[in-house]
């Protein structure tokens, strides 16, 4: 259990690659402080069972991470609660999709205010404590929308190429610290977040979801899969590993060949 000892705050951890990424630090051994929206039993039923499964000490924040406040009780709770936080995973995030000129302002205010600032508030919180430490692991879930683009999704877009920006940033300024900031970019990965476009372009196509399913990698993935929270999980823990001490600032392509083309 190589990370037995450590916290780890997952942002939006309780739906789709954020709950894998958690399951899989918590596999791990690493305490979870989990975070997000949802129905309350829900997440009870979801945190006690985490904590059951690995055997972790779990707690839970409802912050919303586009709020600086409640980020930083966030990671207050994480030291009050679990210890410290030594690793965050900026991953919680949303989607909105529209032509630039049908965009609606609140929209872009929103989706920046997510993907992008909340990943700078949470990061900003959690940093001294790490310094001080002399160890952390940041690790910004973006997308190969971070590093290629596609139509109507010019704040998500924005947004992760922003979050690359950050973590290169963060990269150079803990280089020395003992703690390392990545991205991991994953292409399609079957969540809410992506059910969501699936029930709309099948509406629009006049297709099944799972004809939906098969064009959506087709028009972007050369590996006609898609990739699963587990895998990102995977990934995740890797980059909070001994090996990957010497990663640092480096997008990490999860994505069917997405970005190969
Ligand atoms: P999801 O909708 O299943 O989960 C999003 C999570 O974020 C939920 O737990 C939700 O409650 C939480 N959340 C939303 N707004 C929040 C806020 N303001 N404060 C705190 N929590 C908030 O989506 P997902 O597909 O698992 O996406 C997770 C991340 O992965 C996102 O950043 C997304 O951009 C990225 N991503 C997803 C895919 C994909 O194909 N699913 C691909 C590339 C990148």
């Amino acid at each position: 259990m190589s990370l037995k000892g450590k916290v780890a705050l997952v942002t939006g951890s309780t739906s789709g690659i954020g709950l894998g990424v958690a399951r899989a630090l918590a596999g791990q051994g690493a305490d979870i402080l989990m975070n997000g929206f949802g129905d309350a039993a829900q997440i009870e039923a979801l945190r006690a069972g985490l904590a059951r499964e690995f055997g972790v000490r779990v707690a839970f924040s409802g912050g919303d991470i586009s709020k600086p406040d409640q980020v930083a009780a966030m990671v207050a709770q994480g030291h009050a609660e679990l210890g410290g936080v030594d690793i965050v995973v900026n991953n919680a995030g949303i989607q909105f999709v529209a032509d630039v000129v049908d965009f609606p302002d609140e929209q872009w205010d929103r989706v920046i205010a997510i993907n992008l600032s909340g990943a700078f508030h949470v990061s900003k919180a959690a940093l001294p404590a790490m310094k001080a430490k002399g160890w952390g692991r940041i690790i910004n879930i973006a997308s190969a929308h971070g590093l290629v683009a596609s139509g109507q999704k010019a704040a998500y877009v924005a947004a992760k190429h922003g979050l690359l920006g950050l973590t290169k940033v963060i990269a150079i300024e803990m280089a020395n610290a003992g703690v390392t900031c990545n991205a991991i970019c994953p292409g399609w990965v079957l969540t809410p977040l992506v059910e969501k476009q699936l029930a709309a372009r099948a509406k629009q196509d006049n297709c099944s979801v799972d004809e939906a399913k098969r064009r959506f990698l087709a028009e972007k993935q050369p590996m006609a899969q898609f990739s699963t929270p587990e895998e990102i999980g995977a990934t995740a823990v890797f980059l909070c590993s001994e090996g990957a001490r010497t990663i640092t600032g480096a997008p990490i392509s999860v994505d069917g060949g997405w970005v190969a083309q």
